[in-house]
Order: structure tokens, then C-alpha cells, then sequence
């Protein structure tokens, strides 16, 4: 059914990742019949699960877990859903642009498309890299990776069978996790030998997961290293080449798979609106707002939020879907002329998996590893499910 009305106040969220989806079942929870016309702008026609797709990037699992259709999750009679890719969007003409579509007219903007990957000008890594970002990002690193290793028995050379990871944050150690999971049922279907298999983990600074929990760290870095990880450390990745990585100091890695994972900027779009970014994210006042900008919130990856002592807030999931419910909330209040309620985001803890069996992470200011932690990763990603489509959402794609 179509919800366009006249006269009604416009509310355009672009994105359907965690923060936006968020911001839509907040609103369509809470809005009256005609209080205002709600649409939604993604460029596909399922939500992915970013926090899960290290999963299909590695091949453990098929990346139909890690995404589901947005219409099954939202209110047509409530929220308009277009599937298009946003090109730009004009501040002062209050525009949306589409790809395909006519350009949406908006009273509130939402901007919660997501972030990028941070190459820092690396040489040939958007070339002959790769990244977790997506589904189809990842459907092609594991086809990539099958296909090498059904080269090998033919062509022998260890390149094929060697895959660099470049950075040690939690997506990377998270990726390696899974590969280690996966190498064992891969040597077997392509009749490679176990030992000729190398994954090189290369990190810039002299720890992996730089700033966590030492005690964890050296508990990841132990349980990888004895299913064969080397950890290159202190080393940054000077450049990606069709042979593999160029390391600082001359070290060269020859790899047929390199997949970066060195971190995340904002969305372009964002950094083209005229709005002020750092590395591409707005630093939003307390209601979410972009400076200078009383109709235009930035949720998730594209915003940046700082804490009481003045440091960035990393972008997560568990940040984007705290600023997505506050935002639905405060979006209600300023169509009935209430009060804001300003956001301030209140961190749960964090759990890195490593593989579906071990893990480690924070919870309640202690920490758990091993099968335990890897059981609470399960329930945290179950939880997103049941925030989206309850009982029904979790029993169809959780993996507990
Ligand atoms: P996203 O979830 O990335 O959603 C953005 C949406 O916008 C997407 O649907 C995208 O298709 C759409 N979009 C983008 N550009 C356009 C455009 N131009 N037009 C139309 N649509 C567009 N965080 C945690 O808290 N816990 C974790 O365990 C965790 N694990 C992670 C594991 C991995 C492998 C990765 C990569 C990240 C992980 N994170 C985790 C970080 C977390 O996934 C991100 O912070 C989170 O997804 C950000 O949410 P978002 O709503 O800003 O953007
Ligand atoms: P990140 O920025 O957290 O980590 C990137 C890593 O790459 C850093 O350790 C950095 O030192 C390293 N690096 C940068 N340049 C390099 C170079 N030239 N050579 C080698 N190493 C280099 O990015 P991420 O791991 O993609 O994480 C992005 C966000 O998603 C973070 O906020 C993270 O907390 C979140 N996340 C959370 C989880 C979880 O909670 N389980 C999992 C994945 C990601």
C-alpha cells in the first residue's frame, strides 16, 4: 500500500543497517495514522548483518544467515520502502538524490548509511584487496579463496594457499576466527596439504586488538597462533601488488588473497553534503544532529560521538542501534512539539569471536573467553534478530 499523504511532515531515513532500521521500527512503533510520512532508502532489498560477515567471508557459513528482506521487518502501512542507491543529498533544497528514482523532498533526514573502508591511501589495495563490508564483498572473497585452493594441486605454488589479513582489529582477528574454522574442510576439498596453508596476520601497531584487555588479547593471539596464525606486528602494510603485500622495511608477502581490514571512514555521501566531517564522520551534537543542521541526524558509522573524556566512541553496531532508538523517539517528540531527549550512549561490552567455538570479550566489566564468551557472541547476534522480527526472526536465522 502506498503511504504517501499530503501535507504531512516528510521523514526520509537513508539506510537500513542498524542505526536506520532502528530509527524505523522506533517510528512505526509509535507514529499515529498520518502523524508523518515515513520512507526508507537502501540500495538492496535485505538488511545485511555486517556483524556477522566475517562468517560467509571465511565460508563457515552461507551469507543468506547474514541478511534478511526488509519488508519482512517493517510496516508497509507505516514506512515506504524504496530500493535505490542514494547519489548525493542537497542540505538547502532539502533533496534526497536517487539513482533510479525521483529525488525524495524530506522535513527530517536521517543519514545512516554506513561507513567505508579506511585505506589510507595504501597503493593498490582497492586494486588487488579485499573487504568485508557487504554480502557481495564477501561472497567474493570466499569464492576467491575456493578458487585458489582448487588451483593448487595443479599449479603448486604456496601463494595460492597463503592469505593476508591487514589489521588486527576486531574484524580482522574476528575473519581469522573463521578461517581457521574453515582451512581444515578446504585442505580436504582441494587436496591441499595443511602445512602449506599460511594465514599472515600484518598489524601496524605492536599489539593485536590495539587498546583491549591485555590478558584477552594474549589469549586470542595463543589460541590463533596454535592453529597456525603468524602475526606480523609493528609492521604497517605500505602497499597491495597483484603478487600480494609490500610491508614497511621491505618485507614482501606473497599472497594470492589479501583482504584489509585496517578500518572504517564515513560514508561518501556524507562527506559530499557540505556537512563538516572528520575521515569522513560528522561530529553530532547531543541530539544526533549535524551541525548547523536541525533536520539532519547521523546515526551509525557515518557519526561520530565522543565520551566524557573527550575520546571518539568506536562505531559498532551496539552504538549505531542505541542512536537509532533515541533518534525514533526524539523524531515522535519533535512532530508533538516535546522535549529531546538528549543521546548518551551507554556501552554494553564487547565479544570478539574466534571461530563458532572460542571467543573473548568484556561483559558487565568482566571478562569471559573460551566456549562461554562464544555462546554469548551466538545470544548478542540473536538478539539483533529478535529486535527486528522477535521470536520468529530468531528461530529462522540465529545459529545458536
Ligand atoms: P550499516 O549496518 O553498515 O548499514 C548501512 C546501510 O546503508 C547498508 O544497508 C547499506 O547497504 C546502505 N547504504 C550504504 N550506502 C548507501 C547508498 N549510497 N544508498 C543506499 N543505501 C546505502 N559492531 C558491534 O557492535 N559488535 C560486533 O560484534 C561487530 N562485529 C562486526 C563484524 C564485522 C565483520 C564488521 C565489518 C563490523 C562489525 N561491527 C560490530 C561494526 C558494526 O557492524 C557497524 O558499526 C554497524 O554495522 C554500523 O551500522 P550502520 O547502521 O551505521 O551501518
Ligand atoms: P579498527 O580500526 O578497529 O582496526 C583496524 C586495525 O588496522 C588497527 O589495529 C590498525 O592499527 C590497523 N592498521 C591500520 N593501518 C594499517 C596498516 N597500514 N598496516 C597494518 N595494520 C594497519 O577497524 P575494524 O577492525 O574494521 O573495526 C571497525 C569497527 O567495528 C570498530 O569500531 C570495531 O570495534 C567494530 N567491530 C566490533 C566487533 C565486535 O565487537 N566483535 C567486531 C568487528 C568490528
Amino acid at each position: 500500500m502506498d503511504v504517501i499523504k499530503m501535507g504531512v511532515p516528510k521523514i526520509v531515513v537513508l539506510g537500513a543497517g542498524f542505526g536506520g532500521l532502528m530509527t524505523v521500527k522506533t517510528l512505526q512503533k509509535q507514529l499515529h495514522y498520518n502523524e508523518a510520512e515515513v520512507t526508507l532508502v537502501n540500495q538492496n532489498s535485505y538488511h545485511y548483518v555486517t556483524t556477522k560477515l566475517h562468517e560467509p567471508a571465511a565460508g563457515t557459513t552461507h551469507h543468506d544467515h547474514a541478511r534478511l528482506p526488509i519488508r519482512s521487518v517493517i510496516n508497509e502501512r507505516k514506512v515506504k520502502f524504496i530500493q535505490d542507491v542514494v547519489t548525493s543529498v542537497k542540505l538547502e533544497e532539502k533533496k534526497v538524490y536517487l539513482e533510479n528514482n525521483e529525488p525524495l523532498n524530506f522535513d527530517y533526514l536521517v543519514l545512516g548509511i554506513g561507513g567505508a573502508p579506511e585505506t589510507f591511501g595504501i597503493k593498490g589495495l582497492f586494486e588487488y584487496g579485499f573487504f568485508i563490508r557487504n554480502i557481495n564483498s564477501v561472497r567474493v572473497i570466499r569464492e576467491h579463496i575456493e578458487y585458489n585452493f582448487s588451483r593448487y594441486q595443479t599449479e603448486g605454488k604456496e601463494e595460492l594457499v597463503t592469505i593476508v589479513v591487514g589489521g588486527a582489529g576486531f574484524t580482522g582477528i574476528e575473519f581469522i576466527g573463521e578461517l581457521v574454522d574453515r582451512i581444515p574442510e578446504l585442505c580436504q576439498e582441494y587436496d591441499v596439504p595443511i602445512d602449506k596453508v599460511k594465514i599472515v596476520n600484518v598489524e601496524a601497531a605492536p599489539t593485536v586488538l590495539p587498546g583491549f584487555d591485555k590478558e584477552l588479547v594474549d589469549y586470542a593471539v595463543k589460541y590463533l597462533e596454535s592453529k597456525g596464525v603468524e602475526f606480523v606486528l609493528s609492521t604497517p602494510i605500505a602497499e597491495c601488488t597483484p603478487e600480494g603485500v609490500l610491508l614497511k622495511g621491505g618485507r614482501e608477502v606473497k599472497a594470492s588473497t589479501v583482504v584489509w581490514t585496517g578500518g572504517v571512514r564515513g560514508n561518501k555521501v556524507v562527506e559530499e553534503s557540505g556537512i563538516e566531517t572528520m575521515r569522513g564522520r560528522v561530529k553530532v551534537d547531543e541530539y544526533l544532529r549535524a551541525p548547523g543542521h536541525d533536520n539532519v541526524f547521523v546515526i551509525g558509522d557515518s557519526s561520530l560521538v565522543f565520551n566524557d573524556e573527550g575520546r571518539p566512541y568506536p562505531p559498532t553496531a551496539q552504538m549505531a542501534t542505541q542512536q537509532g532508538q533515541v533518534l525514533g523517539k526524539n523524531l515522535v517528540a519533535l512532530l508533538r512539539g516535546g522535549q529531546l531527549e538528549p543521546f548518551k550512549y551507554a556501552p554494553k561490552g564487547t565479544v570478539a569471536s574466534l571461530g563458532s567455538r572460542e571467543a573473548i570479550g568484556i561483559v558487565g566489566g568482566k571478562k569471559v573467553f573460551g566456549g562461554r564468551a562464544a555462546m554469548m557472541k551466538k545470544l548478542i547476534d540473536a538478539r539483533w534478530f529478535f529486535m527486528l522480527g522477535g521470536i520468529t526472526m530468531v528461530l529462522k536465522k540465529a545459529r545458536l
